[in-house]
């Protein structure tokens, strides 16, 4: 087996004890194989293992990996979500290329991103980032803010609002890790209370997908923990 292979499958062993621990039925949980960086010779070793869901950061780096990916595993049900900052134009190559946008954070980017999205493809899945550790250079919206724009982008026609995404500061322990993310979940859940229909909380990565799975992640964003360490961004 390979390295890829290995660590996919020590992930999915995390995965399933962490839902068994806090008491979360089997399968709650996607794994999103962050692949920033990596080629697409690794994306595709990670696709004959099995994993299918790939996320990515940078836009242009995206755009070659996702036609190289898909010369070479044709046929594979790949779905593509960006999870890197998003400038306001650059918003048509994601709309057009991606199943889904975890870092929406205003709304003009929403807007547009709709406006973009090919007739012919499903609506795209959007989650909202939140920056919920109150970081002054980082990016998200306000917690205190999320409500008005949620509203918003629900409204959106080629838009479908699926949750909320943070990356919570580094934390030492994992009392401390599990915090940030049972407050992304409080709000989530006020937002339901509100009305609307969500069912995603993108939260965890390599160092903290535990913490992030027993307060209720449903995707967790693993990138070094499959593909190794990165050596540029
Ligand atoms: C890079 C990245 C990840 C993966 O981080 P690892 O620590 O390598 O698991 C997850 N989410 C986002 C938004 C990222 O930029």
């Amino acid at each position: 087996m390979s390295t890829i292979a290995q660590n996919l499958q020590a992930i999915a062993g995390t995965i399933i004890s962490a839902l068994q621990e806090s008491g979360r039925p089997a399968g709650a949980v996607q794994l999103l194989a962050v692949s920033k960086t990596f080629g697409p010779e690794a994306v595709l070793e990670a696709v004959r293992a099995g994993q299918l869901a790939f996320g990515e950061n940078y836009l242009q780096e995206a755009l070659d990996k996702i036609a190289a990916v898909a010369a070479g595993a044709p046929g594979a049900a790949l779905e593509w979500h960006f999870i890197g900052p998003i400038q306001s134009n650059k918003t048509r190559p994601i709309a057009e290329h991606f199943d889904w946008v975890h870092t929406v954070d205003r709304l003009k980017i929403a807007q547009r991103l709709s406006e973009q999205r090919p007739a012919d493809k499903a609506p795209l899945n959007i989650c909202l980032q939140v920056n919920i550790s109150g970081e002054a250079s980082k990016s998200g919206v306000a917690p205190g803010e999320v409500a008005a724009l949620a509203a918003q982008v629900a409204a959106l026609p080629n838009l479908r609002l699926r949750g909320l995404m943070a990356i919570p500061e580094p934390a030492a322990d994992f009392e401390q890790q599990r915090a940030p993310f049972a407050q992304l979940r409080a709000l989530v859940e006020q937002l339901r209370a509100g009305g609307l229909a969500l069912d995603t909380l993108s939260m965890g990565m390599s160092a903290d997908l535990r913490a992030a799975i027993v307060e209720g992640a449903t995707i967790v964003r693993v990138g070094s923990a499959i593909f190794g360490s990165r050596n540029y961004h």
